[in-house]
């Protein structure tokens, strides 16, 4: 991988990391991960944005260019042909992307998510040798689709029940059956509808007459061609537009074993050991909470492109915004940048409240610095010509993403704060 020269195609200058390698003490490997998302995002992908946004069409010539980069496999280890990225340096990555495309930047991480959680995640967990031995086989297969083919995953977890905030079973079920399951349900928001190759469904393992149980959750990679899949519903919503999350229907879906993403319990153990995997989905946050105030720095300067080089730095009220803007970015960065860096099996009680509290901070917080934009910017900031009131737009979803929405963040860091574990009032 080559490092940066400075320049994009167009001449216009590289803008500068989120995370400087070295003050943030990354590696040069990683740094190199990183600066060719952030590359692609401002060359090509911040391009294509405002209309992938403006027709709710998913980004798939951005994932095409995700495959030819090696960032389609990032998180797949290097012997299997990936980039061997652990899940900081993803992370680092996915807010980069974010920053220039907030659709493909969620998206993004529905799909890798599906090589990490069964990748670096897995590996911290416990299975025996035969189970371990089986699932380094079948994972294989998903990475080799990935690597060689550009085959993209999604994850459809939500039911619009209590089971993707954790609370109860999935309500879609997997039958066993000879070679594999019978899978029936209904999935809502499953964004990369219609585009994605497999879909990475949760669901409940139950044979004849048994009790649905979340330790019998299953992750399979559902083929999206497979008979009894469909896609339904359109998608016309406020925000993260591109990202196409319709509804998805499964109808007697028979799936072989080699589908399964993770082996029997090892989903239920990492969503009690591993408690980190629910904040993937905050670095399209930082990205956007970066691009917001970049766009303003600029804006007030006179240099956004696609505006006059009128400047409205002078004005103390607005510098008192910037400053606040900063101010709130750098918090929310600094928090979030511990949490990613401290992502663990078995993570200590502060790190789990910890890390609550960064998805809290980024999800309400990109939200705050879009909209403080937009008031110190003024009107004609918030023209669709611009990409400031898109990113107004996207922010505003990322209190919505279950399991870790915002209001669930408050409901547990109050919670388990307060309590230890079997304790109550009774
Ligand atoms: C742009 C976008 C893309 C998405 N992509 C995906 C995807 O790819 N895959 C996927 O699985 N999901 C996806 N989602 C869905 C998302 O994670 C949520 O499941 C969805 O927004 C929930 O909507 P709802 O109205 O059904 O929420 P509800 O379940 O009705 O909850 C509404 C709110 O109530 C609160 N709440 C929920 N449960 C509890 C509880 N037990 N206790 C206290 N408060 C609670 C939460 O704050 C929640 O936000 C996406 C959502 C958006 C907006």
């Amino acid at each position: 991988m080559t490092a940066p020269t400075g320049k994009i195609a167009s001449g216009q200058a590289l803008d500068p990391p989120m995370f400087d390698p070295s003050a943030f003490r990354l590696t040069g490997e990683q740094a190199a991960i990183i600066s060719t998302a952030r590359e692609l995002g401002q060359s090509v992908f911040a391009g294509r944005a405002a209309a992938y946004d403006r027709d709710a069409k998913f980004p798939i010539e951005n994932y095409r260019d995700l495959h030819q980069s090696g960032l389609l496999g990032i998180a797949i280890p290097k012997k299997h042909g990936g980039l061997g990225a652990d899940y900081q340096t993803y992370a680092i990555a996915a807010a980069e992307i974010g920053r220039y495309c907030g659709a493909t930047a969620l998206t993004w991480n529905m799909h890798v998510c599906s090589t990490l959680w069964s990748g670096p995640l897995a590996d911290d967990l416990d299975m025996d040798s035969a189970v371990r031995a089986e699932h380094e086989r079948r994972r294989a297969v998903h990475y080799r689709r990935i690597v060689t083919d550009g085959a993209i995953y999604s994850q459809p977890f939500s039911e619009g029940g209590a089971a993707a905030a954790g609370g109860v079973a999935f309500g879609t079920e997997a039958k066993p059956t000879k070679g594999g399951w019978i899978v029936n349900g209904k999935k809502i928001f499953a964004s990369l509808s219609g585009h994605a190759d497999y879909y990475g469904v949760l669901c409940t393992e139950i044979s004849e007459g048994e009790k649905a149980s979340r330790r019998n959750t299953l992750y399979l990679a559902l083929p999206a061609k497979a008979d009894g899949v469909t896609v339904v519903g359109d998608w016309d919503p406020l925000g993260m537009r591109g990202t196409v999350s319709r509804t998805l229907l499964f109808k007697d879906v028979f799936v072989p074993d080699d589908a399964a993403l993770m082996p029997r319990g090892v989903y239920f153990q990492a969503a009690m050991r591993w408690p980190h995997m629910f904040l993937t989905l905050s670095p399209t946050y930082v990205g956007l909470a970066q691009a917001a105030y970049d766009f303003t720095v600029r804006y007030l300067r006179g240099e956004a492109p696609g505006t006059p080089p009128v400047k409205r730095r002078m004005y103390p009220t607005k510098q008192i915004a910037v400053a606040q803007m900063q101010i709130k970015l750098e918090q929310l960065k600094a928090l979030w940048f511990q949490a990613i860096t401290e992502a663990r099996a078995n993570p200590t009680k502060e790190q789990v409240l910890r890390a609550y509290a960064a998805q809290y901070s980024v999800m309400e917080g990109a939200n705050e610095i879009a909209t403080l934009a937009i008031r110190t910017c003024g009107g004609q900031a918030m023209l669709k010509s611009l990409p400031l009131e898109r990113i107004y737009r996207d922010s505003r979803c990322g209190s919505l993403m279950l399991p870790w929405t915002a209001e669930l963040c408050l409901d547990r860091i109050g919670r388990e704060a307060l309590y230890e574990t079997g304790e109550s009032d009774d």
